[in-house]
């Protein structure tokens, strides 16, 4: 009987562990809601998860004194309730903080085990201090003690199974660890509780037994079951709310992915798999993000750009030039660095960005590896290719501190390259940058000239070498801008070739060139034969014989008075094609020429196979012909050979009566040049025939 009042309520004593052990699940489970979620939700996951925690902790401490024959029902003050509810709630605080740190060190455990420990004693004994237990509460100091030693073991433990459990954020947290971990965690709780109200002595025992003992504690049933019912729905909140976000975490993390896929999409050149210049300019964004100077901070970006590849492309179609494009990043990969980026700027165009040991020397040198590399010849299909590559090169910060400044002076660095002869490297020097400017306006004016009418035919006699009368005349480009003054042909033409404008030239020139020697025949003057200049992307143009056929139809020019003056080059780039075209035009009567011969292939057994009917010796032979040993060597051969095809030769740029007379000497028919005259314009032109032919007009 006696034992009975003394002892412990069981049923109570069972409360207290299942809120324990309830509050403990909960406090797991808002640790990791404080720990995934983001911002406002963060703070009140948190600041609610210290309120239930701490509602937990507290109601355990209450319901254990509660269970106790010692401490159990008397009443109590509001205040230090109130205090210890605090230190309950602050306890709980500073502990899913803890928890949310990356690493638990033995320190951390240590320093925050002992703060939890002595939080949740003071909860418990400012608890006890507000019992009225008629008379000063005294305690067993072993008891109180251990109750303290149990209270930070107890905390550093969890802490510890927080932070096991913490690990296992991938997966989801197994429901089994996560229970086990409470339940120990409560029986901890619950065990320092206990510890506690047991170091408790009251000085008169019998006083408050029989009212613990016999009565039902109402009070403590209450509370269990509202902190329990808190504890409860907030750990269902929780986990509701755990599903959500591991969904949110599930789609974001799709997202994600599907976001890496379309950049690494957008961000690579699809022929190549390189990367292509949004990916450049990323690299070079890194790079100056880095700031500062000093030799660790430089990098050299390259341009590097192939020669004639838009007349490859389409000469030998896109599939061989697809192909070409393939293999020249292959080379080039192996060209540069594993350390640098190359990336595929352009149709024909590639980027390198270089950050490791790029002094000039090293830069120069890869540079020259590039140059090289693509100068052997490439085996697509049955064709041996060569091209020819030119680099340009700036460097950071000496050429520039921002990516468009380098890459801009890179680029005009190339153009220069290109000047200079092609299948070299430059590098960037102040005063290149009008250079790129220049031709950049040069295409913007050019258009409008054309947009104009603008631009106009010279015109050059060609001249029987026996008789000095007129064989024929060349048309040649004019243009007269306002702002560039006079631009020379070989200005206008390879940026017309590069940037397509060629092909409406051209057609304009064709037409232009027939109209007018129709109109001086109408003028009562012979019909001339009219030489037109063809670049080689005209002639591999699909459209190319349409175009020529339409013109004279409009013009109605008799084929057999147009002469096409084409490079050897601009044939042997896709000879095959060329050969089908030319028969085609001469089919309909035109007559077709070589121009500059001896500057180029100068292959004659070539040129048999196609139906060629002169060739025009190029200036750079003729002018040395009474100085120079070699070139007159040269001419004469020249002439020689074209007899023996049965080819006209026509001897350019003569400018004396002696390289004259060295022509007639060896039987050339035909010459050009300032010692007849200059190019004239249409109107001069007309003068000049004048004085040659009174006409009775
Ligand atoms: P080309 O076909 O060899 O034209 C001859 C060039 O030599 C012309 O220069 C002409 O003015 C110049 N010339 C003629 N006789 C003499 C001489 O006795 N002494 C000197 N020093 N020069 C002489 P131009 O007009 O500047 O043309 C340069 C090149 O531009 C041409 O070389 C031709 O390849 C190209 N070109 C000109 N007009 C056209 C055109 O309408 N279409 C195409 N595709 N190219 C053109
Ligand atoms: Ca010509
Ligand atoms: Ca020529």
């Amino acid at each position: 009987m006696t034992d009975a009042y003394i002892g412990y309520d069981p049923t109570l004593i069972a409360l207290s562990l299942l809120v324990a052990v309830t509050a403990s699940l909960a406090g797991f489970y808002l640790a990791a809601r404080v720990r995934t979620s983001q911002g406002l939700a963060r703070k009140l996951w948190w600041a609610g998860g210290s309120l239930v925690m701490g509602l937990g902790i507290w109601s355990t401490h209450f319901i254990g004194t509660r269970a106790a024959p010692v401490t159990a029902d008397l009443p109590r003050d509001l205040l230090p309730t109130l205090v210890s509810l605090t230190f309950g709630v602050l306890t709980s605080a500073f502990a899913l903080a803890i928890v949310q740190t990356r690493m638990l060190g033995a320190c951390k455990m240590l320093l925050g085990g002992s703060v939890m420990g002595v939080g949740i004693a003071l909860l418990h004994y400012v608890g006890i201090g507000a019992l009225h237990v008629g008379g000063a509460t005294s305690y067993d100091p072993l008891l109180f003690m251990l109750s303290i030693v149990i209270a930070v073991s107890g905390s550093m433990g969890a802490l510890w199974l927080s932070f096991r459990l913490k690990l296992e954020k991938g997966s989801r947290i197994s429901l089994w660890k996560i229970g086990s971990s409470a339940l120990v965690m409560g029986v901890a709780i619950a065990g320092m509780v206990y510890t506690a109200v047991a170091a408790v002595e009251l000085p008169q025992q019998g006083a408050a037994l029989q009212i613990g003992a016999t009565v039902p504690d109402r009070l403590a049933f209450t509370i269990a079951f509202v902190a329990i019912g808190i504890m409860l729905i907030v750990l269902m909140l929780s986990v509701y709310d755990a599903h959500l976000a591991s969904n949110n975490a599930r789609l974001a993390a799709s997202l994600r992915k599907a976001n890496y896929e379309l950049k690494a999409l957008v961000s690579r050149d699809p022929l190549t798999r390189l990367p292509n210049r949004l990916l450049l300019e990323e690299r070079l964004d890194a790079l100056l993000a880095r700031g500062g100077r000093g030799p660790e901070k430089e990098f050299a970006v390259f341009f590097v750009d192939l020669d004639r590849f838009k007349t490859i492309n389409d000469s030998l179609g896109h599939h061989i030039g697809d192909e070409l494009i393939q293999q020249v990043a292959a080379r080039l990969k192996v060209a540069v660095r594993n350390s640098d980026m190359l990336a595929r700027v352009g149709g024909d165009e590639f980027m390198i960005v270089s950050a490791e040991n790029t002094d000039k020397a090293s830069s120069a040198m890869i540079a020259q590896r590039i140059v090289s590399s693509l100068g052997k010849a490439f085996q697509i299909d049955d064709n041996l290719i060569r091209i020819t590559t030119s680099v340009g090169i700036s460097r950071y910060p000496a050429d520039g501190d921002d990516k468009h400044a380098l890459m801009i002076h890179a680029d005009a660095a190339m153009y220069f390259a290109k000047d200079a002869g092609r299948n070299m490297f430059k590098f960037f020097e102040s005063g290149m940058i009008s250079m790129t400017e220049k031709r950049a306006r040069l295409e913007s004016r050019l258009r409008d000239a054309i947009d104009n009418d603008a631009l106009t035919l010279a015109y050059q006699p060609k001249v029987n070498v026996i008789t000095g009368e007129i064989a024929g005349v060349e048309a040649l480009l004019r243009w007269h801008d306002a702002e560039l003054g006079q631009v020379t042909p070989d200005e206008i033409i390879p940026v017309a070739e590069e940037t397509g404008l060629i092909l409406p030239i051209g057609e304009w020139v064709l037409k232009t060139a027939c109209q007018q020697s129709m109109d001086w025949h109408a003028q009562g003057y012979p019909l001339l034969k009219m030489a037109v200049n063809l670049s080689a992307i005209q002639l591999n143009n699909r459209n190319f014989v349409e175009v020529v056929k339409r013109v004279l139809k409009e013009t109605q020019l008799p084929p057999h008075c147009l002469e096409l003056e084409l490079t050897e080059s601009a044939i042997m780039q896709n000879p095959d094609r060329a050969s089908m075209i030319l028969r085609r035009l001469r089919k309909l009567g035109i007559a077709l020429s070589i121009d500059d011969f001896g500057t180029g292939y100068s292959n004659l057994s070539q040129l048999k196979r196609f139906p060629i009917s002169c060739l025009k010796i190029d200036r750079s032979f003729t002018s040395g012909v009474n100085s120079d040993i070699q070139d007159a060597a040269i001419v004469k051969a020249v002439v020689a050979l074209a007899h023996s095809l049965n080819l006209e030769v026509v001897a350019e740029g003569i400018e004396t009566q002696e390289q004259l007379a060295f022509i007639r000497e060896i039987k050339g028919q035909q010459y050009q040049g300032y010692l007849c005259s200059k190019a004239l314009s249409s109107e001069d032109f007309q003068a000049f025939l004048k004085a040659r032919f009174p006409v009775n007009v």
